[in-house]
């Protein structure tokens, strides 16, 4: 069975809520809560295993990673870049949910609220999303992926290890002061989509700390006058987006830590200190890449 239907039909049956994201829709003028994931659940005990097994389960299929990070450490610009590489879609829940607000269908109002306040949406709603788009990559003859922004609760990542293998996990590190100044800095052009970074991160070393360089990412002369910025990107939204993080998909690390899943990468600087290192920790060609390092 295609792991859309399998990922259909264990989040019906299994998701802590019984209403199905069908009811949600009928239901337009209901309350939030259809949307809107419940308050954080307690995190698993921690463990020290750590041991990665990289590989892609001795199948023929293409890779299955998860990217997983705080808000603004670089997730959609790795995986984008590694999706290129390897030829596998890349599928960002984030991107998901702000296409469906672009629809401007019944939901939006109520969407619109909760993720510009930094809040996230139910796990019913999420996997609703996910299951169209892998269905539609399907249709398309799309095999393997590259998730970013899911699983995101201890909930998701439960229900995507119900229904295929999930060969690595990649969890991107930067520190809080980088990741608040990347998402303010960041930049999205209304007509191409491009993601762009205009903040320059220069921190000095301090406190036995080493210090990190980050140049700005800047647009093209045909996107600059077309940049918007993300509503949920102010500060306050920001620092709220960290706290869920922390909450919600710190056991979600654990989880694939415990299961000898998840690789640790520290990001050393901006892409083109961080990508050849990331492609080394990855065991895959430098080489092959060498022309779009500097992309
Ligand atoms: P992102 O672009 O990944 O920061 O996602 C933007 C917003 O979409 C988040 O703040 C959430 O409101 C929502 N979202 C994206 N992915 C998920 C997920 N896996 N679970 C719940 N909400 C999500």
């Amino acid at each position: 069975m295609a792991v859309l239907n399998r990922l259909l039909f264990t989040a019906r049956t299994t998701a802590t809520s019984p209403s199905s994201i069908r009811s949600a829709l009928r239901h337009s003028s209901s309350p939030t809560n259809n949307l809107q994931s419940p308050s954080p659940s307690p995190s698993p005990p921690s463990t020290d295993q750590n041991q990665l097994h990289l590989s892609r389960s001795g199948s023929e299929r293409n890779v299955q990673w998860v990217f997983l990070g705080c808000p603004g450490v670089g997730k959609g610009t790795y995986a984008a870049r590694l999706s290129k590489l390897l030829g596998v879609p890349h599928i960002a829940t984030g991107d998901l949910v702000r296409h469906e607000l672009a629809s401007n269908g019944p939901l939006s109002s109520q969407l619109s609220e909760i993720v510009n306040q930094g809040k996230l949406v139910s796990d019913e709603f999420i996997i609703k999303l996910l299951s169209k788009r892998l269905e539609a990559g399907e249709a398309k003859g799309e095999s393997g992926f590259i998730l970013d922004g899911f699983p995101r609760t201890l909930r998701q990542a439960e229900i995507l290890e119900g229904v295929t293998d999930i060969d690595l996990v990649i969890n991107l590190k930067l520190r809080e002061e980088a990741l608040i100044a990347k998402c303010l800095g960041r930049r999205i052009c209304s007509q191409c989509g491009g993601n762009y970074n205009v903040a320059c991160i220069d921190i000095k070393s301090e406190n036995g700390l080493p210090g990190m360089y980050m140049a700005p990412l800047l647009p093209p002369t045909s996107c600059e006058s077309k940049l918007i910025t993300r509503p949920d990107d102010t500060e306050e939204v920001v620092k709220h987006r960290l706290h869920v993080y922390n909450e919600m998909s710190r056991p979600v690390e654990v989880f694939y830590r415990n299961r000898g899943k998840l690789l640790e990468f520290d990001l050393p600087g901006g892409i083109p200190e961080s990508w050849p290192k990331l492609l080394r920790a990855l065991h895959l060609d430098v080489h092959e890449d060498k022309k779009t390092i500097a992309a």
